[in-house]
């Protein structure tokens, strides 16, 4: 079956007890035990795992094209279990741009283990090679957040095999309607499903999706249970939910997109756009190669620096000037303001998740806030 198919299907069996064709929300904690003390349909308690989950789980195997899901109580919370995995002492490869969160864990947490992270540029595979030996895992971020850098994962998973590292992907941006990093050679592939999978600004959630069920996996999975950052089964409902709709979102989030991209890159307020569907973007053959399309994800540089930027997102009327991506409603934000004392991202940047309104609608806002 074809993934927009799979999407719509998988882990969505009518209910057994009761022909329902929504699936049920078990809420239930434990599970009865047999008269042995045995379990009766494979669930014991609610941490360890549930029905819920589990067609959530199926449904995001599926679709990454893995073998092995984990839901986590949000995308950090799946990045985190991955990280905490590896062996103490253990060296990572990070990208120079990615979510703020994996920069804060590198800084702040994993060094407490001894686990220490190298940034590098991942569109410079000879810089990225020279980092990988002795590395146990290089951590891709493809579009990454903020800057929508673009990182060849077919080339960056040769050069993970070589090095005896695992390749994890956060494919947050791209989802698997776009993206597909295990077909390219990725272990893991990690999201935060608060986004494009929940798709409605309204569930926290996060999943971390495995190439192989193997040793490996079980391991983080024990980690997961008796860690116990797992994801409510309410939350995985409405992931669930929103994943049906996924392609269908994804394919208009990407037409807004780059109509909204060509727009701003011949804006004259607008110094450059960051969209890997320009075709001036550095990785847009890359992205052309991997992605099936090119995301709903930009962002921009505004000319006259930090507060030009910030009046910009201060006069949007429809657009919301706020923090997160991926829903129904067109979101901008000024990324530095909210990536701490130390901001990565350059403080003349706005970062733009283009919703599913009409886009004129959107190009009228951008048009009377740019000036
Ligand atoms: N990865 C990316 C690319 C993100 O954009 C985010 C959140 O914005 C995360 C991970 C973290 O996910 P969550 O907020 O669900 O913990």
């Amino acid at each position: 079956m074809r993934p927009e198919t799979l999407a719509v299907h998988a882990g969505g069996e009518a209910d057994a007890a009761t022909g329902a064709v929504s699936p049920p929300i078990h809420l239930a904690t434990t599970f009865k035990h047999g008269p042995a003390g045995e379990r009766v349909a494979g669930y014991e308690y609610q941490r360890e795992g549930n029905p819920t989950q589990d067609r959530l789980e199926a449904m995001l195997s599926v679709l990454e094209g893995g073998h092995a899901a984990l839901a986590t109580g949000s995308g950090m919370a799946a990045m985190s279990l991955l990280l905490d995995s590896l062996a103490a002492g253990s060296r990572i490869v990070i990208p120079d741009d990615c979510y703020t969160g994996l920069r804060v864990l590198a800084q702040e947490f994993l060094p407490q283990r001894g686990v220490t992270a190298v940034l590098v540029d991942m569109a410079d595979l000879a810089a990225v090679k020279t980092a990988a030996a002795g590395a146990a895992l290089i951590w891709a971020e493809t579009p990454s957040n903020p800057q929508l850098k673009i990182a060849d994962i077919a080339a960056i998973a040769a050069i993970a095999r070589d090095a005896g590292a695992l390749l994890a992907c956060d494919n947050t941006f791209a989802t698997p309607a776009l993206q597909r990093p295990i077909a390219l050679g990725a272990d893991v592939v990690m999201h935060s499903t608060t986004k494009y999978f929940g798709g409605h600004s309204d569930c926290m959630g996060g999943a971390l999706v495995f190439a192989q069920r193997d040793a490996f996996f079980e391991a983080v999975a024990h980690r997961r249970h008796v860690t116990g950052g797992i994801l409510s089964p309410f939350n995985a409902w409405l992931t669930l939910r929103g994943a049906r709709s996924l392609h269908a979102r994804m394919a208009w989030h990407c037409r807004n997109a780059s109509v909204l991209a060509a727009f701003l890159a011949d804006h004259p307020a607008v110094e450059v756009v960051h969209y890997p569907g320009l075709p001036s973007h550095p990785g847009h053959d890359i992205a052309k190669r991997q992605m099936r399309d090119f995301g709903g994800m930009l962002s921009f540089r505004v000319k006259g620096g930090r507060d030009a930027a910030l009046a910009v997102a201060g006069r949007l009327k429809l657009i919301t000037n706020a923090t997160s991506l991926g829903g129904p409603e067109s979101l901008i934000e000024h990324r530095a303001s909210v990536e701490g004392p130390t901001p990565f991202s350059p403080q003349n940047l706005l970062r733009f998740s283009v919703g599913l309104e009409n886009v004129e609608d959107l190009i009228d806002d951008l048009s009377q806030a740019l000036g």
